[in-house]
Protein backbone atom coordinates (compact mmCIF):
# COMPACT_ATOMS: atom_id res chain seq x y z
CA UNK A 1 0.00 0.00 0.00
CA UNK A 2 1.05 4.02 -0.70
CA UNK A 3 0.11 6.66 1.64
CA UNK A 4 0.01 9.56 -0.15
CA UNK A 5 0.70 12.81 1.71
CA UNK A 6 -0.94 16.06 0.78
CA UNK A 7 1.22 19.02 -1.02
CA UNK A 8 3.17 20.80 1.28
CA UNK A 9 2.88 18.33 4.47
CA UNK A 10 5.54 18.90 7.53
CA UNK A 11 8.33 16.46 8.35
CA UNK A 12 6.67 15.74 12.19
CA UNK A 13 3.19 14.47 10.38
CA UNK A 14 5.10 12.43 7.79
CA UNK A 15 6.46 10.82 11.20
CA UNK A 16 3.34 10.46 12.48
CA UNK A 17 2.64 8.40 9.65
CA UNK A 18 5.37 6.46 9.39
CA UNK A 19 5.36 5.61 13.68
CA UNK A 20 1.99 4.42 13.47
CA UNK A 21 3.18 1.76 10.66
CA UNK A 22 5.76 0.96 12.22
CA UNK A 23 3.72 0.59 15.75
CA UNK A 24 1.32 -1.66 13.52
CA UNK A 25 4.38 -3.95 12.72
CA UNK A 26 4.81 -2.76 9.33
CA UNK A 27 7.45 -1.83 7.15
CA UNK A 28 7.83 1.94 5.71
CA UNK A 29 9.72 3.35 2.49
CA UNK A 30 9.53 6.62 2.60
CA UNK A 31 9.65 8.80 -0.91
CA UNK A 32 10.16 12.15 -1.26
CA UNK A 33 9.20 13.55 -4.57
CA UNK A 34 9.48 17.07 -5.72
CA UNK A 35 5.84 17.56 -4.68
CA UNK A 36 4.69 14.78 -3.14
CA UNK A 37 5.65 12.86 -0.32
CA UNK A 38 4.65 8.91 -0.47
CA UNK A 39 4.87 6.58 1.77
CA UNK A 40 5.41 2.88 0.76
CA UNK A 41 3.87 0.52 3.68
CA UNK A 42 5.21 -3.07 3.91
CA UNK A 43 3.01 -5.90 5.13
CA UNK A 44 -0.12 -6.96 5.37
CA UNK A 45 -2.77 -4.46 3.46
CA UNK A 46 -5.86 -5.32 5.99
CA UNK A 47 -3.68 -4.20 8.74
CA UNK A 48 -2.74 -0.71 6.90
CA UNK A 49 -6.58 -0.24 5.99
CA UNK A 50 -7.56 -0.59 9.59
CA UNK A 51 -5.28 2.21 10.71
CA UNK A 52 -7.39 4.36 8.43
CA UNK A 53 -4.95 6.65 7.77
CA UNK A 54 -6.69 8.95 5.22
CA UNK A 55 -8.93 10.09 8.27
CA UNK A 56 -5.46 12.24 8.74
CA UNK A 57 -6.06 15.79 7.15
CA UNK A 58 -2.45 15.71 5.82
CA UNK A 59 -2.81 12.17 4.13
CA UNK A 60 -4.46 12.98 0.47
CA UNK A 61 -4.94 8.66 -0.28
CA UNK A 62 -4.07 5.56 0.88
CA UNK A 63 -3.97 3.20 -2.33
CA UNK A 64 -3.20 -0.58 -2.77
CA UNK A 65 -0.77 -0.80 -5.78
CA UNK A 66 -2.05 -2.24 -8.62
CA UNK A 67 1.09 -4.49 -9.89
CA UNK A 68 1.79 -7.56 -8.46
CA UNK A 69 5.65 -6.32 -7.95
CA UNK A 70 5.34 -4.02 -5.37
CA UNK A 71 8.51 -2.69 -3.77
CA UNK A 72 10.29 -2.19 -6.98
CA UNK A 73 7.48 -0.53 -8.83
CA UNK A 74 6.86 3.29 -9.34
CA UNK A 75 3.98 3.24 -8.03
CA UNK A 76 6.15 2.50 -4.57
CA UNK A 77 8.89 4.98 -5.12
CA UNK A 78 8.31 7.47 -7.81
CA UNK A 79 12.23 8.81 -8.01
CA UNK A 80 14.62 6.77 -10.08
CA UNK A 81 17.20 4.39 -7.54
CA UNK A 82 20.67 5.48 -8.38
CA UNK A 83 23.96 3.89 -6.38
CA UNK A 84 27.72 4.43 -6.08
CA UNK A 85 29.81 1.53 -7.56
CA UNK A 86 33.57 2.78 -7.45
CA UNK A 87 33.57 6.00 -8.30
CA UNK A 88 30.41 5.68 -10.74
CA UNK A 89 26.63 6.27 -10.10
CA UNK A 90 24.23 3.57 -11.61
CA UNK A 91 20.62 5.03 -12.43
CA UNK A 92 21.97 8.93 -12.87
CA UNK A 93 22.99 11.11 -15.44
CA UNK A 94 25.84 9.28 -16.19
CA UNK A 95 25.74 6.41 -18.56
CA UNK A 96 27.69 3.48 -17.22
CA UNK A 97 29.70 1.25 -19.14
CA UNK A 98 30.72 -2.36 -18.28
CA UNK A 99 32.68 -3.89 -20.35
CA UNK A 100 35.99 -7.09 -20.31
CA UNK A 101 36.09 -10.54 -21.76
CA UNK A 102 33.06 -13.34 -21.78
CA UNK A 103 35.22 -15.71 -19.53
CA UNK A 104 38.28 -14.53 -17.55
CA UNK A 105 40.86 -16.86 -19.07
CA UNK A 106 44.29 -16.15 -17.41
CA UNK A 107 45.40 -13.09 -15.62
CA UNK A 108 47.29 -11.33 -18.01
CA UNK A 109 43.91 -11.87 -20.40
CA UNK A 110 41.99 -9.97 -18.12
CA UNK A 111 44.60 -7.51 -17.47
CA UNK A 112 45.03 -6.42 -20.73
CA UNK A 113 41.55 -6.47 -21.36
CA UNK A 114 40.78 -4.60 -18.59
CA UNK A 115 43.73 -1.61 -19.19
CA UNK A 116 42.11 -2.02 -22.62
CA UNK A 117 38.91 -1.01 -21.85
CA UNK A 118 39.62 1.26 -19.07
CA UNK A 119 41.72 3.36 -21.29
CA UNK A 120 38.90 3.47 -23.82
CA UNK A 121 36.08 5.13 -21.12
CA UNK A 122 34.79 1.89 -19.26
CA UNK A 123 33.86 2.03 -15.40
CA UNK A 124 33.37 -1.58 -14.85
CA UNK A 125 35.15 -4.69 -15.76
CA UNK A 126 32.88 -7.76 -16.79
CA UNK A 127 34.47 -11.24 -16.82
CA UNK A 128 32.62 -14.33 -15.79
CA UNK A 129 34.65 -17.09 -13.84
CA UNK A 130 31.72 -19.34 -13.51
CA UNK A 131 30.10 -19.81 -16.59
CA UNK A 132 26.94 -21.47 -17.45
CA UNK A 133 27.65 -22.93 -21.10
CA UNK A 134 25.14 -24.57 -23.31
CA UNK A 135 27.43 -27.20 -23.71
CA UNK A 136 29.00 -29.45 -21.01
CA UNK A 137 31.85 -30.00 -22.95
CA UNK A 138 32.48 -25.97 -23.70
CA UNK A 139 35.27 -24.11 -21.34
CA UNK A 140 33.55 -23.96 -17.64
CA UNK A 141 35.27 -21.03 -16.62
CA UNK A 142 38.11 -20.95 -14.07
CA UNK A 143 35.88 -20.87 -10.96
CA UNK A 144 37.43 -19.24 -7.50
CA UNK A 145 40.35 -19.04 -9.52
CA UNK A 146 39.00 -16.69 -11.80
CA UNK A 147 37.40 -14.55 -8.96
CA UNK A 148 41.11 -14.23 -7.48
CA UNK A 149 41.94 -12.92 -10.65
CA UNK A 150 39.32 -10.38 -11.13
CA UNK A 151 40.32 -9.14 -7.59
CA UNK A 152 43.80 -8.93 -8.60
CA UNK A 153 43.21 -6.95 -11.69
CA UNK A 154 40.51 -5.11 -9.92
CA UNK A 155 43.62 -4.04 -7.39
CA UNK A 156 45.88 -2.98 -10.57
CA UNK A 157 43.53 -1.08 -12.47
CA UNK A 158 40.84 0.30 -9.92
CA UNK A 159 38.29 -1.12 -11.81
CA UNK A 160 35.08 -2.43 -9.89
CA UNK A 161 33.98 -5.81 -11.15
CA UNK A 162 31.14 -7.31 -12.22
CA UNK A 163 30.80 -11.22 -12.16
CA UNK A 164 28.39 -13.92 -12.34
CA UNK A 165 26.83 -16.08 -9.90
CA UNK A 166 24.97 -19.63 -10.98
CA UNK A 167 23.83 -20.90 -8.08
CA UNK A 168 22.71 -20.37 -4.49
CA UNK A 169 25.72 -22.32 -2.88
CA UNK A 170 28.05 -20.29 -4.59
CA UNK A 171 26.97 -16.62 -3.80
CA UNK A 172 28.80 -16.41 -0.69
CA UNK A 173 32.39 -17.07 -2.67
CA UNK A 174 31.14 -15.19 -6.08
CA UNK A 175 30.07 -12.34 -3.00
CA UNK A 176 33.44 -12.08 -1.42
CA UNK A 177 35.15 -10.74 -4.32
CA UNK A 178 32.53 -8.73 -6.97
CA UNK A 179 31.28 -5.72 -6.45
CA UNK A 180 28.43 -6.39 -8.45
CA UNK A 181 27.13 -9.77 -8.91
CA UNK A 182 25.48 -11.31 -12.15
CA UNK A 183 22.44 -13.39 -12.63
CA UNK A 184 22.55 -15.11 -16.09
CA UNK A 185 19.29 -14.81 -18.29
CA UNK A 186 19.33 -19.19 -17.32
CA UNK A 187 19.03 -18.21 -13.85
CA UNK A 188 16.63 -15.44 -13.75
CA UNK A 189 14.03 -17.47 -11.75
CA UNK A 190 16.36 -19.11 -9.44
CA UNK A 191 13.89 -18.57 -6.91
CA UNK A 192 16.34 -19.87 -4.15
CA UNK A 193 19.53 -17.72 -5.68
CA UNK A 194 17.62 -14.76 -5.55
CA UNK A 195 16.59 -15.43 -1.85
CA UNK A 196 20.15 -15.53 -0.62
CA UNK A 197 20.82 -12.44 -2.91
CA UNK A 198 18.32 -10.52 -1.35
CA UNK A 199 20.03 -11.23 2.06
CA UNK A 200 23.31 -9.02 0.54
CA UNK A 201 23.92 -5.53 0.78
CA UNK A 202 25.64 -5.59 -2.99
CA UNK A 203 24.37 -4.74 -6.39
CA UNK A 204 22.34 -7.88 -8.22
CA UNK A 205 22.78 -7.40 -12.23
CA UNK A 206 19.64 -9.19 -12.96
CA UNK A 207 19.46 -10.20 -16.87
CA UNK A 208 16.41 -10.93 -18.33
CA UNK A 209 15.29 -14.49 -18.77
CA UNK A 210 15.59 -15.65 -22.29
CA UNK A 211 11.96 -16.34 -22.76
CA UNK A 212 10.67 -14.00 -19.83
CA UNK A 213 8.08 -11.56 -19.96
CA UNK A 214 8.93 -7.91 -18.55
CA UNK A 215 6.53 -8.92 -15.56
CA UNK A 216 8.18 -12.63 -14.86
CA UNK A 217 11.40 -9.68 -14.30
CA UNK A 218 10.22 -7.45 -12.06
CA UNK A 219 8.92 -10.48 -10.17
CA UNK A 220 12.46 -11.71 -10.16
CA UNK A 221 14.06 -8.16 -9.00
CA UNK A 222 11.33 -8.25 -6.46
CA UNK A 223 12.25 -11.56 -4.86
CA UNK A 224 15.90 -9.76 -4.35
CA UNK A 225 13.93 -6.87 -3.00
CA UNK A 226 11.64 -8.33 -0.82
CA UNK A 227 14.69 -9.71 0.85
CA UNK A 228 16.44 -6.36 1.38
CA UNK A 229 18.92 -5.73 -0.98
CA UNK A 230 17.02 -3.09 -3.41
CA UNK A 231 20.02 -2.18 -5.12
CA UNK A 232 19.17 -4.21 -8.24
CA UNK A 233 20.00 -2.98 -11.78
CA UNK A 234 17.95 -4.65 -14.78
CA UNK A 235 19.82 -5.99 -17.81
CA UNK A 236 18.21 -6.85 -21.36
CA UNK A 237 20.07 -9.47 -23.17
CA UNK A 238 17.55 -9.92 -25.85
CA UNK A 239 15.09 -12.30 -25.63
CA UNK A 240 14.30 -15.73 -27.96
CA UNK A 241 11.58 -15.22 -30.94
CA UNK A 242 11.17 -16.53 -34.50
CA UNK A 243 14.21 -15.18 -35.69
CA UNK A 244 17.59 -16.80 -36.27
CA UNK A 245 19.66 -13.97 -38.08
CA UNK A 246 20.29 -12.49 -34.55
CA UNK A 247 21.79 -14.81 -31.73
CA UNK A 248 18.73 -13.23 -29.88
CA UNK A 249 16.05 -10.56 -30.28
CA UNK A 250 17.40 -7.53 -28.59
CA UNK A 251 14.20 -5.83 -27.46
CA UNK A 252 15.09 -2.43 -27.07
CA UNK A 253 11.10 -1.45 -26.31
CA UNK A 254 11.87 -3.01 -22.94
CA UNK A 255 13.88 -0.04 -21.48
CA UNK A 256 11.02 2.73 -21.75
CA UNK A 257 8.42 0.06 -20.37
CA UNK A 258 10.68 -0.83 -17.87
CA UNK A 259 11.62 2.59 -16.78
CA UNK A 260 8.17 3.64 -16.72
CA UNK A 261 6.89 0.44 -14.18
CA UNK A 262 10.33 0.52 -11.91
CA UNK A 263 12.13 2.91 -10.43
CA UNK A 264 15.54 0.48 -10.77
CA UNK A 265 18.03 1.39 -13.01
CA UNK A 266 17.84 0.19 -16.47
CA UNK A 267 21.28 -1.35 -18.57
CA UNK A 268 21.69 -3.34 -22.01
CA UNK A 269 23.84 -5.60 -22.96
CA UNK A 270 23.79 -5.65 -27.10
CA UNK A 271 26.70 -8.71 -27.00
CA UNK A 272 24.65 -11.21 -26.06
CA UNK A 273 21.39 -9.30 -27.44
CA UNK A 274 22.72 -10.00 -30.98
CA UNK A 275 25.78 -12.89 -30.77
CA UNK A 276 27.85 -10.65 -33.55
CA UNK A 277 30.32 -8.22 -32.87
CA UNK A 278 29.30 -6.56 -36.22
CA UNK A 279 25.73 -5.56 -34.82
CA UNK A 280 27.23 -4.07 -31.19
CA UNK A 281 28.26 -0.63 -31.85
CA UNK A 282 24.38 0.16 -33.40
CA UNK A 283 22.65 -1.16 -31.11
CA UNK A 284 25.18 -0.16 -28.45
CA UNK A 285 24.51 3.40 -29.83
CA UNK A 286 20.47 2.94 -29.79
CA UNK A 287 20.26 1.83 -26.52
CA UNK A 288 21.61 4.97 -24.87
CA UNK A 289 19.65 6.83 -27.08
CA UNK A 290 16.16 4.93 -25.99
CA UNK A 291 17.17 5.87 -22.22
CA UNK A 292 19.30 2.69 -20.81
CA UNK A 293 21.55 3.24 -17.85
CA UNK A 294 24.15 1.34 -18.79
CA UNK A 295 25.68 -0.89 -21.02
CA UNK A 296 27.36 -4.52 -20.52
CA UNK A 297 30.01 -4.94 -23.73
CA UNK A 298 32.17 -7.97 -24.02
CA UNK A 299 35.30 -6.99 -25.20
CA UNK A 300 38.37 -9.13 -26.09
CA UNK A 301 41.98 -8.38 -26.93
CA UNK A 302 42.18 -11.02 -29.09
CA UNK A 303 38.03 -11.78 -30.45
CA UNK A 304 39.92 -14.37 -32.37
CA UNK A 305 41.39 -16.30 -29.54
CA UNK A 306 38.26 -15.83 -26.84
CA UNK A 307 37.53 -19.06 -25.09
CA UNK A 308 33.83 -17.78 -25.08
CA UNK A 309 32.01 -15.66 -27.39
CA UNK A 310 34.73 -14.19 -29.56
CA UNK A 311 32.11 -14.11 -32.27
CA UNK A 312 30.81 -11.20 -30.39
CA UNK A 313 33.32 -9.67 -28.89
CA UNK A 314 34.56 -6.18 -29.93
CA UNK A 315 38.48 -5.49 -30.20
CA UNK A 316 39.98 -2.71 -27.83
CA UNK A 317 40.05 -0.32 -31.01
CA UNK A 318 36.63 -1.20 -31.93
CA UNK A 319 35.47 -0.47 -28.29
CA UNK A 320 37.38 2.98 -27.89
CA UNK A 321 35.45 4.05 -31.04
CA UNK A 322 31.93 2.53 -29.22
CA UNK A 323 32.50 4.68 -26.46
CA UNK A 324 33.19 8.06 -28.05
CA UNK A 325 29.71 7.75 -30.15
CA UNK A 326 28.31 6.68 -27.02
CA UNK A 327 29.26 10.17 -25.13
CA UNK A 328 28.11 12.17 -27.96
CA UNK A 329 24.50 10.53 -28.08
CA UNK A 330 24.80 10.48 -24.54
CA UNK A 331 25.52 14.15 -24.30
CA UNK A 332 22.53 15.05 -26.62
CA UNK A 333 20.61 13.79 -23.92
CA UNK A 334 21.62 15.87 -21.18
CA UNK A 335 23.72 12.35 -20.35
CA UNK A 336 27.22 11.57 -19.89
CA UNK A 337 29.94 9.27 -20.03
CA UNK A 338 32.06 9.42 -17.72
CA UNK A 339 36.29 8.28 -17.65
CA UNK A 340 37.93 7.03 -14.43
CA UNK A 341 41.15 8.45 -14.04
C1 LIG B 1 27.41 -13.42 -19.88
O1 LIG B 1 27.18 -12.22 -19.62
O2 LIG B 1 28.53 -13.87 -20.06
C2 LIG B 1 26.27 -14.35 -20.03
C3 LIG B 1 26.42 -15.66 -19.90
O3 LIG B 1 25.14 -13.73 -20.34
P1 LIG B 1 23.63 -14.27 -20.43
O4 LIG B 1 23.30 -14.82 -19.08
O5 LIG B 1 22.86 -13.03 -20.77
O6 LIG B 1 23.60 -15.27 -21.53
MN1 LIG C 1 29.33 -14.19 -23.10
Amino acid sequence: MIIVMETGVKEDQVQQVVDRLEKAGLGTHLSVGEFKTIIGAIGDEKIVRELALDALPFVEKVLPITKPFKLVSREFQEQSTSFKVGNCTIGADEVVVMAGPCAVESEEQLLESAEGVKAAGAQILRGGAFKPRTSPYSFQGLEEEGLKILARVREKTGLPIVTEVMDQHTVGVVAEYADIIQVGTRNMQNFYMLRELGKLDKPILLKRGLSATIEEWLMAAEYIASGGNRKVILCERGIRTFETATRNTLDLSAIPVVKHLTHLPVIVDPSHGTGNWRWVPSMSRAAVAAGADGLMVEVHPRPEEALCDGAQSLTVEKFEALTEDLDKVARVLGRRLKKVD
